[in-house]
């Protein structure tokens, strides 16, 4: 009743909030940050709870994903067709008409906000601490691209014209929000899309399919505008990737996934974010407390499975001959509590597939001079639920240095100045995040002038950029094609391009 009462006299972003009560639609035209769900208050931990406890036996999706399933290249080009159809009406549309359709899809995934969790936690083995701030991203991408996709209209003496049909590829690391704004933002920019969601996780995909039909749904718009595809042959995929009528592809996943595409067809247009080998560096003036808490939350949030995640921790002169930085990050990490999913107090879930390769033999293996800090140590039988592994002794130009294992297994280096420290943030092919924590200003200074990232972090950990205030995307081998930032201003731009006008008036 107390809640109820505030809800009254308080503007709905600052209200208490209660997740078991619908959200309210967010206003056109004022972009604001999705709260993610409030933990400090009691229903919503009960709210949480009962989500996890539907886990086992979830089947949120599997339905509209079995509809979706190809298995036919005859199958595949009736896709095509439709999507294209459909495409010319929607491409026809204004920029104005496409946010509309927009701004009911970021409600309609708000709506949905349960659901994902639950089928995140099911498919991924997402803690709600990590799904969550997910499905918040993806309620901000329908928005803050609703309103880019109102200025493709605004440009004098040019005409934007969108791709004739965008593939999107997401991963399944991040299952919500990635295939969320990827296709979000073709839709935006006024292509139809293919959507083929990553495999392990295609129920995640096929909700998110379901709120962006909500919208196209209530504003009369055909669905074909957004083509759902599981494809049950690997060679279809090819056949997609490859298909004339695909004018760009975006993907998000390993480097090697996009020269794999390429292979498929050369002068393939890709708009992809690809890996990341991501260190973050720690010097004397450092505040030693916060920089151990950071370290272990970007390398260990969802089991260290992000493009983002801190793979290596670069220690500074001092920090490196002390005991008290290692200390405190042996007990951030030795304090994090791993378990499933269905755990609510689980801090560090299990891998969404068991650890195989690379990654198994860096969380079973060390290198000459290397030695545990905190040892790996399996859970299961599986091999998907792992407690969180350290080790010291990394060397320039080791395995361990430059190779990305996209699991919960973390390297420490050291460097005698902060000029070695870039240097062995630089000596890797990728740069996509990349960290700091230093309360010097010549420092900083020093170090964002040097650094090769796409997402540099200072005194912040280096995974979770934000809708329009930390626009995400990658420099050297972690980004392919345009290089425009995720949930940033140019993004939309990168999925079409622009054709003289007359000038209006
Ligand atoms: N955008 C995510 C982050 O900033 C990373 C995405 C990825 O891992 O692909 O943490």
């Amino acid at each position: 009743a107390s809640l109820a009462a505030l809800d009254d006299t308080v503007p709905a972003p600052h209200r208490v909030q209660d997740r078991t009560r619908p959200e309210p639609p967010v206003p056109a035209e004022d972009f604001a940050s999705t709260p993610d769900t409030d933990p400090a208050v009691a229903v919503n931990r009960a709210w949480g709870r009962e989500i996890l406890a539907r886990v086992p036996g979830s089947r949120a999706g599997a339905a509209t994903v079995a509809a979706a399933r190809l298995r036919t290249e005859d199958e595949l080009e009736e896709v095509v067709t439709a999507a294209l159809d459909a495409g010319r009406g929607w491409a026809g549309l204004s920029g104005a008409q496409r946010a509309a359709v927009l701004h009911r899809a970021g409600d309609a995934l708000a709506a949905r906000r349960a659901e994902l969790l639950e089928v995140a936690a099911a498919e991924a083995g997402k803690t709600l601490d990590q799904s969550d701030p997910e499905v918040s991203e993806a309620i901000d991408f329908a928005h803050y691209y609703a309103e880019r996709a109102r200025e493709l209209d605004d440009v004098d003496g040019a005409r934007f014209v969108p791709s004739r049909l965008t593939v999107v590829t997401p991963p399944w690391n991040f299952p919500v929000a990635i295939p969320a704004g990827s296709a979000l933002s073709a839709l935006a920019a006024g292509s139809p899309v293919v959507f083929k969601p990553a495999g392990p996780t295609r129920r995640c995909g096929a909700v998110v399919a379901e709120a962006i039909w909500e919208a196209l749904d209530a504003a009369g718009i055909d669905r074909a505008v957004l083509s759902l595809v599981d494809l049950e042959e690997r060679a279809l995929g090819r056949q997609l990737i490859a298909h004339p009528a695909v004018e760009r592809v975006v993907l998000t996943g390993a480097y090697e996934t996009a020269e794999l595409f390429r292979s498929f067809r050369p002068d393939l247009p890709l708009l992809a974010e690809t890996s990341g080998k991501n260190a973050l560096v720690v010097t004397p003036s450092a505040d030693l407390d916060l920089a151990a808490k950071d370290v272990a939350h970007s390398a260990f949030g969802h089991a260290g499975q992000k493009c983002s995640a801190a793979s290596l921790v670069v220690l500074v002169g001092s920090v490196a001959r002390s005991r008290r930085f290692r200390d405190q990050l042996l007990d951030a990490v030795t304090s994090l509590t791993v378990d499933r999913a269905t755990n609510p107090a689980a801090q560090m879930g299990p891998l969404t597939e068991p650890a195989s390769g690379k990654l198994l033999r860096a969380l079973t293996t060390l290198e000459e001079g290397q030695s545990w800090l905190v040892e790996p140590r399996r859970l299961d039988d599986e091999g998907r639920l792992w407690t969180p592994g350290v080790r010291t002794g990394v060397r320039r130009g080791s395995e361990f240095h430059q190779v990305e294992y996209f699991g919960p297994v973390l390297g420490v280096m050291t460097a005698e100045t902060l000029e070695e420290a870039v240097a062995i943030q630089n000596e890797v092919e990728y740069g996509l995040t990349a960290g700091l924590h230093s309360l010097d200003p010549a420092e900083i200074g020093y170090w964002l002038e040097h650094v090769e990232a796409g997402n540099v972090y200072v005194n912040r950990g280096i995974t979770g950029a934000i809708v329009r205030r930390q626009p995400f995307g990658g420099w050297k081998k972690s980004a392919v094609g345009p290089g425009t930032k995720a949930g940033g201003p140019n993004y939309l731009t990168g999925l079409g391009g622009w054709v003289p006008a007359a000038p209006r008036g």
